[in-house]
């Protein structure tokens, strides 16, 4: 009878009943946002969701990830319906306030596109004297917080993804469109009338969003990326999305 049991525990466990009993972290993301987390044959895939897979699988949970709007996921980690998001997300003062973060995993660089026969060539022509562009942003993203701040919210105009203000200003509707590099140069590959200038906006580090009370999570995550961020898996999985010459030129630029 002890060897049956010992042989059905042994086919369960290969059968994987025993990862279905792991206990599930719920990962908030906002999945248009390529190549961190976007839509692949249905599933949501990229940089960010393959890193937070790695996090889990050392931790030992299950990883659920939940599309959500961008400017929901603070609140929804600060309301604990969520254990973390995950987004491309920059660290910034003011949501350190409501959110915790961990180490950082990525730079960011906000970047500006604009029509190709645009009269603007760099960020200093948004500054400039007399100026009065429309600038399309993702809403609640610190690129609708920094252009508002510095621009005025008359001449931002907030739309609900990415993808949708560059398809804005691919039809002539806004000036430019102020979005972090990497999306920006994956968005703007299926418009040929569009391209992204060479003139960084502001620079900022990625981090995972956590709720301020649960220290523990933020205490396991940190850990589980300083190991993965050492020995080399994040930058693996980053250039998997993003090739080398595109990174080398990032760095250079900085
Ligand atoms: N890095 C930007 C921010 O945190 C944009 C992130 C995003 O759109 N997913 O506000």
């Amino acid at each position: 009878m002890k060897k049956l049991i010992a042989i059905l525990l042994v086919s369960l466990l290969a059968l994987g009943a025993v990862a279905e009993t792991l206990p599930v972290l719920t990962m908030g993301t906002n999945a248009a946002f390529k190549p961190y987390e976007f839509y692949e044959d249905g599933e949501i895939v990229g940089i960010d969701a393959e890193i937070a897979a790695a996090i889990c699988d050392k931790l030992g949970y299950e990883l659920e990830i939940l599309d959500m709007d961008f400017d929901g996921l603070i609140p929804a980690v600060a309301a604990g319906k969520i254990d973390f998001a995950m987004a491309g997300m920059t660290v910034t003062p003011a949501r350190l306030e409501s959110v915790n973060f961990s180490v950082s995993y990525a730079t960011g660089v906000q970047s500006i596109i604009v029509p190709v026969d645009s009269p603007i060539g760099s960020v200093d022509d948004l500054y400039a004297e007399g100026a009065a562009y429309t600038i399309g942003v993702q809403q609640g993203t610190t690129g609708d917080i920094y252009c508002t701040d510095d621009f005025g919210a008359e001449n931002v105009l907030a739309y609900k993804t990415g993808p949708d203000a560059v398809a804005a200003l691919a039809a002539g509707k806004i000036d430019c469109v102020v979005l972090d590099n990497n999306p920006a140069k994956a968005y703007i590959e299926t418009y040929s009338n569009l391209m992204l200038l060479d003139s960084d906006y502001a620079v900022e580090e990625y981090a995972i969003a956590i709720a301020l009370e649960n220290t523990e999570l933020k205490d396991k995550i940190d850990a589980a990326l300083n190991e993965l961020i050492a020995d080399g898996t994040v930058a693996a999985v980053i250039l998997k999305y993003i090739p080398i010459e595109e990174v080398a030129e990032q760095t250079a630029a900085e």
